[in-house]
């Protein structure tokens, strides 16, 4: 049998509708009965529309405590402030890596009425040891995200990990990520190493594109999860965006619940204990 460079796919599948927030409208590709999560994310939302109905009620305050949020805006303005005095935009193409740690209470709001939002909120989780770390933002505007041009036809934003000598300006030693944000015109070429081990993850927001070593393509909202071996090559068959995401995994107990997610029980009733009791 032949081996081919590249990892293998062991999943596909295709988010589902939901709401969050206030009642806010989006696609869960990761986080759903069907994917409770890929170790170490624990959740993907793509949220896209130019119906103010669909997101102005915005995610009013709301606690986290336990890992980290992660937004990525392709288009519209969102404000968010937390319960230590921390306030931002993010503007088209900015990212906010927040690490949640022992816990913050904050708001995303739409700063805009009208027009189109966009752009996807990850949650990675954090190992036992950092959970109950003190919470801290990297956030970055657009013209802080490096772009990679490693081919003709292709421009690969780097969020976290690098791509040839670019290396992208979020940093997070516990789980190593790697996330692009993978722009090819059609008929380009694009092939990105993935540490062995690592889980990595690809979704396809706009086009369609071939994968190295499958026959099929991957299309406009198909999430690809690849297997832990070999490298990953997308070639476009139509203009394309695609996310490629990585991270070394954690192998630790998930306790889950709502916006907390520690390692046991015990810990996600004390996580209630601690938000009622004003200690976030
Ligand atoms: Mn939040």
């Amino acid at each position: 049998m032949s081996q081919t460079p590249y990892r293998r796919i062991d999943r596909r599948s295709r988010g589902l509708p939901a709401s969050d927030g206030a009642g806010v409208r989006l696609t869960r590709v990761i986080g759903t009965q069907q994917l409770p999560d890929l170790d170490p994310f624990l959740l993907l939302d793509e949220f896209g529309s130019d119906k103010p109905g669909d997101y102005i009620a915005g995610f009013p305050s709301h606690p986290h405590r336990g890992f980290e949020t992660v937004t990525y805006m392709l288009d519209g303005r969102m404000r968010h402030k937390d319960n230590h005095g921390n306030e931002g935009l993010l503007t088209p193409g900015a990212v906010q890596w927040m690490t949640a740690g022992r816990g913050i209470v904050h708001s995303e709001m739409p700063e805009q009425e009208h027009g189109l939002m966009r752009g996807f909120q990850l949650w990675v989780n954090l190992p036992a040891k950092d959970k109950m770390t003190a919470p801290q933002y990297q956030e970055f505007a657009p013209d802080r995200i490096p772009v990679a041009e490693p081919a003709a036809g292709v421009r690969v934003k780097v969020i976290a990990g690098q791509v040839g000598e670019t290396e992208g300006p979020v940093k997070q030693p516990a789980t190593d990520p790697l996330y692009l944000d993978i722009l090819l015109d059609a008929g380009a070429s694009f092939e990105q190493p993935v540490p062995e081990g690592h889980t990595a993850f690809a979704y396809a927001y706009e086009g369609a594109a071939d994968i190295g070593g499958e026959s099929e393509p991957v299309m406009k909202g198909d999430l690809l999860v690849f297997g832990r071996s070999g490298s990953v090559r997308f070639t476009a068959r139509s203009a394309s965006r695609l996310i490629l995401v990585a991270g070394r995994p954690l192998r630790e107990p998930v306790a889950r619940y709502g916006p907390f997610v520690m390692n046991t029980k015990e810990q996600i009733m004390q996580a209630f204990v601690d938000y009622q009791e004003g200690r976030f």
